[in-house]
């Protein structure tokens, strides 16, 4: 059997609110700069190690509130899954560790702040910017994938963006190890679930595939594609896979976007095949074509002055 360090601590531990004596690292070994964001059970700081200035993302929890909240083995889980991936596109989780009172989990830090943040001030991203956006995540999903992880959560909300420019997943915390016949738990928004969550039916990694679909539509028009005053219409309408463009949506992205949002979970593509898409080929292309370009129109403005 693995020795794993305890996340929460054991129950004992718990209740006499014993500190972490075996752990390696401290909060007194991190500067702590400004607030991040606040979650629903603790909030993000900015930080650098005292020792080489390396900087990170906080994370404080508060043990009551996770346990009042009964979400010590969501955590448990998000913390497990997130130390083992290790990817350009998915946040860090670097380690944690707890004193009596808090947990602290050190994160990679995500520059770029919020895409939903992105998402409202742009009203909706170019066609090159959501193009390559749908390939980092349909990379990052797939090596999630390939080690069992359905991620379960995607939309703009849970992702960040890096020092440059770059889609980060930054948050594991409905995430799972395949396979799983879970009933989903009918909370916060139904604008990402899939037919198949929507009538509690088993569901597989294909779900991520149908939330990618969502979020490439939201990405280009600025919001979801099941979007209703009632969630009994987006009930629905998810359940037929309902939904309109508006005309700015091109052919490619359209052709994308129908072959995720497909009620048939097996008949999704699959994200190496999202990866090689002509559409999401060409606007990755056009991209990093317009990027270079700004590196040199930057660089030749630093010569000339
Ligand atoms: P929830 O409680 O549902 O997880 P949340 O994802 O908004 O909500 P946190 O994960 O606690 O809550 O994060 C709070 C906020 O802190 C985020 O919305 C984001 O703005 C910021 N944040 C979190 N992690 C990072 C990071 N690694 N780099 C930069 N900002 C971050
Ligand atoms: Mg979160």
């Amino acid at each position: 059997m693995e020795n794993k360090p305890p996340v929460l601590g054991s129950a004992a531990e718990k209740t006499r609110n014993t500190p972490n004596k075996g752990g390696k690292l401290s909060i007194k070994d991190f500067e702590i700069g400004r607030p991040l964001g606040k979650g629903k059970f603790g909030s993000v700081y900015l930080a650098r190690t005292k020792m080489g200035h390396f900087h990170c993302a906080i994370k404080v929890l508060f043990k009551s509130q996770l346990i009042s909240g009964g979400v010590e083995h969501q955590l448990e889980r998000e913390i497990e899954i997130q130390s083992h991936l290790n990817h350009p596109n998915i946040i860090r989780l670097y380690t944690y560790f707890w004193d009596t009172k808090k947990i602290y989990l050190v994160l990679e830090y995500a520059p770029g702040g919020e895409m939903y943040k992105q998402l409202t001030t742009q009203k909706r991203f170019s066609e090159p910017t959501a193009g390559k956006y749908m390939y980092e995540i349909a990379d990052a999903l797939s090596y999630c994938h390939r080690k069992n992880v359905i991620h379960r959560d995607i939309k703009p909300e849970n992702l960040l963006i890096g020092s440059r420019g770059e889609l980060k997943i930054g948050d594991f915390g409905w995430s799972v190890h395949a396979p799983s016949n879970k009933r989903q738990t009918m909370c916060g928004t139904m604008d990402y679930l899939p037919p198949e969550m929507v009538v509690g039916q088993a569901h597989s990694d294909a779900v991520d595939l149908w939330a990618i679909g969502v979020l490439c539509y939201e990405f280009l028009v600025g919001k979801p594609p099941f979007e209703h005053e009632q969630q009994t219409e987006t009930y629905s309408a998810i359940k037929a896979a309902r939904f309109t463009y508006p005309d700015h949506v091109k052919k490619g992205a359209r052709d994308l976007i129908s072959k995720l949002l497909v009620i048939d979970a097996k008949k999704r593509i699959s994200l190496e095949e999202v990866k090689k898409h002509y559409w999401v080929e060409s606007m990755l292309q056009a991209r990093l074509r317009a990027e270079e370009e700004e590196k040199n129109m930057r660089a030749a403005s630093l010569r000339n002055h």
